[in-house]
């Protein structure tokens, strides 16, 4: 991708530029806590967004999108956000930079990516945050925190293009590291680096390539269910509650919030137990909890879909480790850990069986645990 870059950068631009990169992500667990104060558990990955970028003495930003082929310029100021989407991104990332005060001059950029689009690996977090770590190098002798850059990745998104998001995609994308996972707690915002060195298995998404749009938004009414029963147990958010507490308001939750409120509280647990097992690299008790959780998101969350609970008993027949829907659901994909040798087997069963039932293969997107935001050396 490199070569390829440089070659587009020279003949567009006459010059030579730095090459700076960042990745997508994934989440191994830790599904609809964010917004109950819970973990999360994210790992940057070996799909990345690549730019080559060279100053260019105006105060315009001059940028060329390899995969799209197409090209846009624009200026610094709020009133020049341009009208394509995939410049907004980085406009939005240089106004952002500006608002905190500090500098973006202008400059020529080249940028490609194999990142998927909208598969759920974040490719806009990866493209954020690319370039929030390459203004800061090339503008600001990196005095910007790197928290700072995911919250101005975050606030691209927010103020630029239109996606409420949480911190968890630029977070994982900035401060991503080749063999860890992180642990966030996205109450706090503190994180822990855990060490990922799976040997001897893989990590596959298997993306179901459907999105069942839901017309009752589901998410703002599963959000609804766990304050209500925070407020029922008299804490801030479930954060703070347990299954104890659960079990003993039984009788003043309806049956529906108890559900959603006994995956969160599990869920949050399941987190912790993970950390610890990757300690011992006790991938089974990973494994299990990863069935865990997309059981809960199936039946108590109930944010599933038959397509995923499909690809998730596929899994399980295949002696797959741990395998579950990644992201919010109904749709979108699943992340299995699989033991090298049943991984052939798996994926040519899973697109068998999925293409028999749903006309159309899942698409597989191995990935490997990776650095996030960097400066590429020569
Ligand atoms: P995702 O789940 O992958 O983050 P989004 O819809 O949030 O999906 O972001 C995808 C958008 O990001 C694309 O529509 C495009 O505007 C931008 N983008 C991502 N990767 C690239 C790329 N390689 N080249 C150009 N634009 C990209
Ligand atoms: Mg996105």
């Amino acid at each position: 991708m490199k070569e390829r870059i440089s070659k587009l950068f020279n003949e567009r631009f006459g010059t030579k530029g730095q090459f700076y990169a960042s990745a997508g992500r994934i989440n191994l667990i830790g599904e609809h806590t964010d917004y109950n104060d819970g973990f999360v558990f994210p790992g940057a990955i070996d799909k990345y967004i690549m730019a080559c970028i060279n100053v260019n003495g105006t105060d315009r930003v001059r940028v060329y999108s390899a995969d799209m082929d197409a090209y846009c310029e624009f200026g610094l100021n709020e009133a020049d956000a341009p009208a394509e989407q995939w410049a907004r991104y980085i406009f939005g990332v240089c106004r952002e930079v500006i608002k905190r005060g500090f500098v973006v001059r202008g400059f020529d950029v080249v940028f490609a990516g194999n990142v998927p689009l909208g598969a759920g690996l974040s490719s806009s977090a990866a493209l954020e945050s690319c370039f929030a770590f390459a203004m800061n190098d090339m503008f600001n002798d990196n005095k910007i925190e790197k928290f700072e850059l995911a919250l101005i990745g975050q606030s691209t998104e927010h103020n630029y293009c239109g996606v409420n998001c949480g911190i968890m995609d630029q977070f994982a994308s900035v401060f991503g590291k080749k063999d860890c996972l992180m642990r966030l707690d996205c109450r706090s915002l503190e994180y822990e680096y855990f060490p990922f060195k799976a040997d001897g298995y893989k990590l596959v998404l298997l993306d179901s390539k459907v999105k069942h749009e839901l017309v009752d938004s589901p998410y703002n009414k599963r959000r609804q269910s766990c304050e209500r029963v925070a407020a029922t147990l008299g804490v801030k958010s479930l954060r703070d509650a347990d299954m104890a507490m659960l079990e003993a308001a039984k009788d003043r939750i309806s049956e529906e919030d108890f559900m959603r409120a006994r995956y969160v509280i599990g869920e949050k647990q399941r987190v912790l137990d993970v950390c610890d097992a990757l300690q011992r690299d006790d991938f089974e008790t990973v494994g299990r909890c990863m069935y865990e959780t997309h059981n809960g998101l199936s039946k108590d969350y109930e944010v599933s879909c038959v397509e995923l609970d499909y690809l998730n008993d596929i899994a399980r027949e295949c002696g797959v480790t741990g395998s579950r829907i990644m992201g919010g659901g109904f749709g979108g994909c699943t992340i299995n850990l699989v033991k090298d040798e049943l991984y052939d087997n798996f994926i040519a069963t899973a697109k068998a069986k999925f293409n028999e039932r749903y006309g159309h293969e899942p698409v597989v997107y191995p990935v490997v645990i990776s650095d996030g935001a960097h400066k590429c050396e020569d």
